[in-house]
């Protein structure tokens, strides 16, 4: 039943590059309203694993679901249209935008009028951009931006600017949220309130989240549920504290 469906199913998921397999018989799912952290040594192949989520890459072989729906092999804007949204390891702001303007792009898939007809000032397109707008001001809000929303998001200090990389990606209702390293380059406070976000996101919202995160305290904090992986393949799957004590973990990050 739909219930007991898990929001993410990665089964047999291998990515070779020339001479290279950057995953090797990868599986596992995600719960409905967990977060799911997905961790390992640089290498391990967990931008790739994203990137295959987001239909950036093709899997060599293996599937995934999102709910009932296959994803294997559809491109990113029919990945995004069924309610997948990521954010990436580096910034992708266009530089000059206002925050408002940053979050608004995230609400494109969802515009019906569309900007151009907005550009026309058609009464109905304004209608649509101030329900857009509304939406846009409530999100800043759950994220800690409302008073900078009139800002070029390019001058915002780093973790702010991450902040409205997380916002663009609520801005597309998604029902799953992929995000790669959301508090890399952060200040401890910068880490602290990013990590509540994400906890409100999803204990607020109920959307489920994909992890990719090198901090473990963040990690270990946030997670339900870690998959870890070395040199594409998994070596451990299991909660937080079970993960931690794993030999395989340990060796895996002393390198040995
Ligand atoms: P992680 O995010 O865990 O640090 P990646 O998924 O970025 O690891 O990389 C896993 C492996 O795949 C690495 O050896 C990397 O060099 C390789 N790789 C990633 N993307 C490509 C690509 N587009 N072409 C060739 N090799 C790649
Ligand atoms: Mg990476």
């Amino acid at each position: 039943d739909a219930a007991s469906t898990p929001a993410l199913t990665v089964s047999g998921l291998t990515v070779r590059f020339a001479g290279l397999t950057a995953l090797d018989d990868v599986s596992f799912t995600v719960a409905p309203g967990s977060v799911h952290a997905v961790i390992g040594p640089n290498g391990a192949g967990k931008s790739t694993c994203f990137n295959v989520l987001s239909g950036v890459y093709r899997a060599t072989a293996g599937t995934v679901h999102f709910g009932d729906s296959e994803l294997t092999g559809l491109p990113p804007h029919r990945i995004a249209a069924l309610g997948v949204a990521r954010t990436f390891q580096n910034l992708a702001l266009p530089p000059h935008a206002t925050v408002a303007d940053s979050l608004l792009l995230g609400r494109h898939r969802l515009t019906r009028a569309g900007f151009l007809s907005a550009g026309l000032r058609l009464p109905s397109a304004a209608r649509e951009e101030r329900r857009h707008r509304e939406r846009v001001g409530e999100i800043a809000e759950f994220v800690g931006l409302a008073a900078d929303l009139g800002r070029p998001a390019g001058a915002l200090p780093y973790g702010k600017q991450k902040l409205v990389e997380l916002g663009r990606a609520l801005c597309m209702e998604p029902r799953l949220l992929l995000l790669d390293e959301p508090v890399a380059g952060m200040t401890a406070d910068e880490r602290q309130q990013t990590a509540a976000v994400i906890a409100g996101v999803r204990d607020g919202l109920g959307i489920s989240i994909v992890l990719v995160e090198h901090d473990m305290g963040v990690v270990m904090r946030l997670a339900d549920a870690v998959t870890v992986l070395d040199f594409g393949r998994r070596i451990a799957d299991g909660t937080p504290a079970q993960v931690q004590s794993d030999p395989a973990v340990v060796r895996a990050y002393l390198g040995t």
